[in-house]
């Protein structure tokens, strides 16, 4: 399944496996505190697979695509979820931003002068920025030891 088709929002039970489909690359929405009815209508009006834990919110599955998750430990929920939507690990790691859910962009080196610290500018030359808050990301170490940790875990 490409990552452009399916997009998630987790339940307020599911912080950490939302960050983690970030890092995957998988638009997820995420509220600490969200009422069971607004995940709910979300889910209906965006087309998201709703995420969740909570048997209560089980019982509406007839309102909106969902997903019950069976497991407590991050790492058994993510192998759920991509396993059971048959969802790639690898391409498009790191590709979102795991604060605010958006598409990083592509950023000119010279853009990202002064925005990141001076030893990362110099030994980079490929960045990105988050649109949404002004972060801004560079390709490299992070990136490999994320795709490592993914890989160690869930492959
Ligand atoms: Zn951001």
């Amino acid at each position: 399944m490409d990552a452009g088709e399916v997009r998630f929002i987790a339940d307020s039970m599911l912080g950490r496996l939302a960050t983690w489909l970030r890092i995957l690359g998988y638009d997820t929405l995420y509220f600490r505190d969200a009422q069971d009815g607004r995940l709910v209508a979300l889910a209906r009006r965006e087309g998201r697979i709703l995420l969740t834990r909570d048997t209560q919110l089980l019982m509406r599955r007839r309102l909106c695509p969902m997903l019950f998750v069976r497991h407590d430990r991050v790492w058994e929920q993510l192998r759920q979820v991509t396993g059971e939507l048959g969802l790639s690990m690898g391409p498009r790691l790191g590709s979102r931003c795991l604060r605010c859910n958006r598409s990083l962009a592509p950023l000119a080196k010279a853009r990202a002068a002064g925005r990141v610290p001076e030893y990362i500018f110099r030994r980079h030359d490929v960045f990105f920025h988050c649109e949404g808050c002004g972060r801004v990301f560079w390709g490299g170490t992070h990136l490999t030891h994320m795709e490592e940790t993914v890989r160690a875990l869930c492959g």
